[in-house]
C-alpha cells in the first residue's frame, strides 16, 4: 500500500520505518489540514496523529484524491469527522490500546512533581541552592483521588492510586467490576467534585464531556484541589480553570493536554513570540505543570503503535476484517 505518513517526528519516521515489512511510505512533517491534503494525491492510506484535522472537507479531498484508509495512530478520533468518512466509503482505524500504561504513569509524573516539586528542587540544586524553603507537598497515602473514565487508562491509573493507598472514587458511564473488586467506589459527578482531594480525567472528548470542568464544577470542588488532565485539551474550559487558578480554588494543575494545542504543540516556539495568551498565563503560575503531549511517549507504546498501525493496514489490504475500526 501506499502511505502517506502526516505529522511526521524523527521518532515516528524510526519506529515506522522499523516495522514496515513491505509498504511503499512516504513521510510529511507537516499536519494534514486543508493546505497540505493535497499531499495525500495517489496513496491509498494517510496516516494521521492526534492534531491532524480530518474533517468533512479534507474528507471529500481524500475521497477525490483516492484514499480508502485513514490509519490513526493514535486512540482519540475526535479529530475525525466518521460520518463523512462513511459517506466517502473511507475506513477509519485506530490504535485503541498501545500502553495505557504509559499514560497512567505520566499522570504519576504530573501529580508527584506538582505535589513534591521535584522540578523546582532539580533547578535550585544545580545553583547551589540547598534551601527547602516553599517545597512543602502533602503525602498521597489515605488522600481522595477522583477518576472521570475507568477505561483502560483510567484503570491503570486506579491500579496505581490504590498502591498508593489512596482512596478512589470514580465516575464512567460504565462502571468496571474488576476496578469493583479492587476497591475502587464509583459515585456520581457531583460527589466526587465535592470530596476528591486530586481529580483526573481520563475520559474521551465528546459533546458530553466537553468542558466538563468548568466555572460551575469548579465551584463544587474543595478548595486547593488538583486537577490533572491527561486526555483530551477540550475536557476544560481553560478560561474558567484560570480564574480558579487566581482566587485558588485550584491549588494545582497538570495538564498534558490543551484545547488549542494543535497549533503550539510538538513545536520549537523557544525563538518566537507566542501569541496564545491563555497559554502564556497558565506558564506563568507557579502551581501549574504542563508537558505537551507526551504521556503516550514510551518506548514500549511506540512499538505497539507501529505494529498496530500496519496490522490495521494489512488488514485493509488483505480485506479481511478490520478490528480496530471506528465506526460512528
Ligand atoms: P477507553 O475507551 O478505554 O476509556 C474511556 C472511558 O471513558 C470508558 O470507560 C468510557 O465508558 C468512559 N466514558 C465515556 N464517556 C464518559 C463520560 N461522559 N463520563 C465519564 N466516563 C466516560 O479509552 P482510554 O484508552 O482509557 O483513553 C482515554 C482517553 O485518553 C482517550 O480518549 C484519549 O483522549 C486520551 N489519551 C491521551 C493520551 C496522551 O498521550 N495524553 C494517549 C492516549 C489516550
Amino acid at each position: 500500500m501506499k502511505i502517506a505518513v502526516f505529522s511526521t517526528k524523527p521518532y515516528d519516521k524510526d519506529f515506522l520505518n522499523m516495522y514496515n515489512a513491505n509498504h511503499d511510505i512516504s513521510f510529511f512533517d507537516s499536519s494534514l489540514n486543508i493546505n497540505t491534503v493535497s499531499l495525500s494525491k495517489g496513496f491509498d492510506v494517510v496516516c494521521v496523529f492526534v492534531n491532524d484535522k480530518v474533517d468533512k472537507q479534507i474528507i471529500e479531498i481524500l475521497a477525490q484524491n483516492g484514499v480508502g484508509l485513514i490509519a490513526l495512530r493514535c486512540a482519540g478520533f475526535n479529530n475525525v469527522d466518521l460520518s463523512a468518512a462513511k459517506q466517502h466509503n473511507i475506513k477509519v482505524v485506530r490504535v485503541p490500546a498501545y500502553s495505557p500504561e504509559a499514560v497512567a504513569e505520566h499522570t504519576i509524573a504530573l501529580i508527584l512533581t506538582l505535589n513534591r516539586k521535584t522540578h523546582k528542587a532539580y533547578n535550585r540544586v544545580r545553583e547551589g541552592n540547598f534551601s527547602l524553603q516553599n517545597l512543602i507537598g502533602f503525602d498521597l497515602y489515605k488522600k481522595t483521588i477522583g477518576v472521570v473514565g475507568t477505561g483502560k487508562i483510567g484503570a491503570a491509573f486506579c491500579k496505581i492510586m490504590l498502591g498508593f493507598g489512596c482512596e478512589v472514587m470514580a465516575y464512567d458511564v460504565y462502571p468496571s467490576k474488576e476496578l469493583i473488586d479492587l476497591g475502587v467506589k464509583y459515585f456520581d459527578l457531583d460527589k466526587i467534585y465535592e470530596q476528591s482531594d486530586i481529580i483526573s480525567l481520563h475520559c474521551p472528548l465528546t459533546a458530553d464531556t466537553k468542558h466538563i470542568i468548568n466555572a460551575h464544577s469548579l465551584d463544587k470542588m474543595k478548595d486547593g484541589v488538583m486537577i490533572i488532565n491527561t486526555s483530551r485539551g477540550g475536557l476544560i474550559n481553560t478560561s474558567d480553570i484560570v480564574e480558579a487558578l487566581k482566587t485558588k480554588k485550584v491549588g494545582y494543575l497538570g495538564i498534558d493536554v490543551y484545547e488549542q494545542e494543535e497549533n503550539l504543540f510538538f513545536q520549537d516556539f523557544s525563538e518566537q513570540l507566542i501569541e496564545d495568551e491563555l497559554i502564556l498565563r497558565l506558564i506563568s503560575f507557579p502551581n501549574v505543570l504542563i508537558t505537551s503531549h507526551q504521556a503516550f511517549l514510551t518506548f514500549e507504546a511506540l512499538t505497539e503503535i507501529s505494529k498496530t498501525v500496519y496490522e490495521n493496514i494489512d488488514a485493509f489490504e488483505n480485506q479481511e476484517h478490520l478490528n480496530n475500526e471506528v465506526i460512528q
